[in-house]
């Protein structure tokens, strides 16, 4: 039986777009629009689709840094939804986040000790020998040198920064990371380093991770379970292999077809996606892909497909099967 550490279900979360003299409501932008899905204990969820598809609102949502308008959010079988502000403050040792850019993520006034300490201090878990102890030991898990507790942001390099966001992340004993593009703004070369350290922590610390990003090779390198996100919704997921061997949504398929080959004249089984996403506040009737889909047929516009099981672990929201 599946050990499970993070369920969603049917979460929604609505910007409202106000226009006019009066600043009334003329629409609503659906970024996250009934979205449901589970992470494993100490396994790695990859969230993927194109930029503006809602993962970032989504992460946000599960971590209640944004409030969900609706639906439910239970982590280690409990219901965080709604329980108040001062019991989420203490939930959020146990759930921790990874930010995509290590520039300006970091407080640049502050040292590297001081800004990985924040959590310990905040939260009043140690005394100051044991917090300064355990900065020396976070420092050696990612691999920096003793003496960064004393220097500033500037005087690291990109990789080198996300190492320090990576300790300042795991600093209170997490058992949940959400690791929004932790790599994407790296050089390839420091990319495969990060995401080797994230593999030893997570078998050193028993982590679960939800890993966003926008990147299928690295999602593939990743995760053991895959999700795809088009325009607010989750269109298909399954494990890593069955995904990329047995692709069932036509999204998914155009994004694996778009992604690049070692052999330039390699023929292409399908053509690539054509269109740009259409947009959040001006979603089309029925299949909010249904513009861009080369299999679109009437029951497409009229009738929005709902996320089923079609084998074991594989879920799909599409008409076609
Ligand atoms: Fe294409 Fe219809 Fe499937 Fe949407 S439901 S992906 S339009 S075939």
């Amino acid at each position: 039986m599946k050990d499970i550490l993070l369920k969603i279900n049917s979460l929604k979360k609505y910007y409202p777009v106000k226009r006019g003299f009066l600043y009334r409501i003329a629409g609503w932008i659906k970024a996250v629009d009934g979205v449901s899905l589970d992470i494993e204990k100490g396994k790695t969820l990859g969230l993927v689709g194109e930029s503006g598809c809602g993962k970032t609102t989504l992460s946000r949502s599960i971590l209640r840094l944004l409030e969900p308008d609706s639906g439910k959010i239970f982590f280690k079988g409990k219901d965080i939804t709604r329980i108040p502000p001062r019991q989420m403050r203490r939930l959020r040792q146990d759930m921790q986040i990874v930010f995509q850019d290590p520039y300006s993520s970091l407080d640049p006034r502050f040292t590297v000790g001081r800004i990985v300490e924040e959590g310990l201090r905040i939260f009043n878990v140690l005394n100051k020998k044991e917090i300064s102890e355990k900065i020396k030991e976070l420092l050696e898990i990612v691999r920096l040198p003793r003496d960064a507790i004393n220097r500033y942001p500037h005087e690291f390099s990109g990789g080198q920064r996300q190492r320090i966001g990576i300790a300042r992340a795991i600093s209170l004993d997490p058992s949940f990371l959400v690791l929004d593009e932790p790599v994407s703004s790296l050089d390839v070369s420091v990319q495969a380093q990060i995401i080797n350290l994230l593999y030893e922590l997570q078998e050193r610390l028993s982590l679960s991770y939800l890993f966003i990003t926008h990147d299928l090779n690295m999602v593939r390198c990743v995760s053991d379970d895959i999700a795809v996100m088009y325009l607010g919704r989750i269109v298909e997921k399954a494990q890593n292999i069955e995904l990329f061997s047995s692709p069932k949504h036509p999204y998914t398929q155009a994004l694996l077809e778009a992604m690049p080959v070692s052999d330039p004249g390699k023929k292409r089984k399908r053509p690539l996606l054509k269109g740009e996403v259409t947009m959040a506040i001006n979603l089309p009737s029925g299949c909010r892909f249904r513009n861009r889909c080369p299999h679109a047929m009437d029951i497409c516009s009229q009738q929005e497909p709902s996320l089923k099981e079609i084998s074991p672990g594989h879920t799909l929201a599409c008409h076609l099967l």
